[in-house]
């Protein structure tokens, strides 16, 4: 799976071109928050999706604590609402993705596939990918057998022994959700405590489909044509086991996807982008929002509220510049 906005070289032909006040990038729950703000301000803001529309939300297949919603709201379904909130105001929604941007001047420049759009303000809310673990055999088996998305293929592992490698929310979370497909799940964890909420702790503790290998890390993902099973080594003993499984589901973190905008945006160490004041980055009239420029809260609802934030602020930004 990849997130990535920017794999593709931006070629250097003539693009049609489109004049707008703000132009979004990125459809997860704090681009498309972004959008219903700036909408109902009348911008008339563009939203580029990028590949993957709906964010990481959208492989969560339940959402627990986004307020509002009691009983859980599908992650893909909470795009599809904000997305329909966002274009009941009036903003477009457009299934491109940002090749290459040029910050150093206003209206910024923002070459897609087929079109270059000159933005008045930007929002980004490009936000994060899975990390990938890079040991042997995970490439070689993801789509056989390895998998970031609970969502997307629990489904496929229906009464088979599932590993899951990670000790915090989304392991735990994802954990708990695949025991409705597999026979057992397998939580491994490279420490002793785990990093997830105690009441998560707690429901997977509970669980008798899910067992923990604790200590633990993950060697290599062994298989043929398929998955068969996790070599872990316990870092305590030192002992190298097999641990047997059709599906690897691997959920330890995530970077934010803020390549695109290197050596021309401040960002720190990890990618993230660095907010000088009021959501606003670096460069005046560029604004960020959720996972892109959030390391420390990363939850749908305060994406969401950092959105809603960009807007206000690019829609203040652009008042400005009308005086
Ligand atoms: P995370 O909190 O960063 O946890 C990543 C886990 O993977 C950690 O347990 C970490 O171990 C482990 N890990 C990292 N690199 C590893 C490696 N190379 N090998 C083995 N294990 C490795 O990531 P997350 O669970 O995706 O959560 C991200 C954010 O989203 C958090 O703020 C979380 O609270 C939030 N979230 C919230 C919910 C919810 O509230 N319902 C659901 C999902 C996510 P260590 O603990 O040893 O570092």
């Amino acid at each position: 799976m990849d997130f990535s906005l920017n794999k593709i070289t931006p070629d250097s032909t003539q693009k049609e071109q489109e004049h707008v006040r703000v132009l979004i990038l990125g459809a997860g729950p704090a681009g498309l928050s972004a959008a219903v703000y700036a909408a109902r301000a009348e911008l008339s803001p563009v939203v580029l999706t990028g590949i993957s529309f709906g964010g990481q939300a959208a492989l969560t297949n339940t959402i627990e604590n986004y307020p509002g919603f009691p009983d859980g709201v599908g992650g893909t379904q909470l795009g599809e609402l904000i997305k329909a909130q966002a274009e009941h105001f009036g903003a477009s929604i457009v299934y491109d993705s940002a090749m290459s941007v040029d910050l150093s001047h206003r209206p910024f420049s923002i070459k897609t596939y087929s079109k270059e759009y000159l933005a008045d303000a930007l929002i980004i809310a490009t936000g994060a990918s899975p990390n990938l673990l890079n040991i042997a055999g995970e490439k070689e088996f993801t789509g056989k057998g390895v998998s970031y998305c609970a969502t997307c293929d629990g489904w496929f592992f229906k009464n088979k022994d599932i590993v899951v490698v990670g000790g915090g929310d989304s392991a735990l979370e994802e954990g708990i959700f695949l025991t409705r497909f597999g026979s057992s799940v397998t939580i491994v964890h490279r420490r002793e405590a785990l990093r997830a909420g105690v009441l998560l702790q707690k429901r997977a503790q509970e669980n008798p489909k899910i067992k923990f290998v604790l200590n633990t890390i993950p060697l290599d993902i062994e298989g043929t044509d398929k998955v068969n099973g996790l070599k872990v080594k316990n870092v305590l003993t030192q002992e190298e086991t097999v641990l047997k499984g059709d599906g690897v589901f691997i959920f330890i973190g995530s970077t934010p996807q803020t390549q695109l905008f290197k050596d021309q945006l401040e960002m720190d160490s990890h990618g993230y982008l660095i907010l000088k004041n009021q959501m606003e980055t670096s460069v005046p009239g560029v604004f960020a929002a959720g996972e892109a420029a959030d390391s420390i809260y990363r939850q749908v609802v305060t994406s969401t509220g950092m959105g809603a934030a960009a807007a206000i602020q690019a829609t203040k930004f652009l008042e400005n510049d009308e005086k």
